[in-house]
């Protein structure tokens, strides 16, 4: 599984066996959460990059960007958000 750098498409790193997390881009703050990109997708956006969504993510700290990673495994049932919120 490679992809560097978010060039995959939102819609190759949602699945059964695969989720998203979005880690915070500001420097020194280590907050992760896993994201749910289903607003994103049903706006049609599935085809876009990863990385053409660091901009729509907000952390708790003030950051208004972040990063999404792909990450194996189901979604996380955990349903606090980690500090990271998808802004749409
Ligand atoms: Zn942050």
């Amino acid at each position: 599984m490679t992809g560097r750098d978010g060039q995959q498409p939102l819609l190759a790193c949602v699945g059964m066996d695969r989720h998203l997390v979005a880690r915070c881009a500001s420097p020194g703050c280590e907050r992760a959460a896993p994201c749910d990109p289903t607003i994103w997708v049903a706006q049609g956006l599935g085809g876009l990059p990863l990385g053409a969504f660091s901009e729509r993510l907000r952390c708790v700290c003030g950051s208004r960007r972040g990063r999404l990673v792909m990450e194996s495994g189901p979604f996380p049932e955990v349903r606090e958000s980690g500090g990271l919120y998808v802004f749409r």
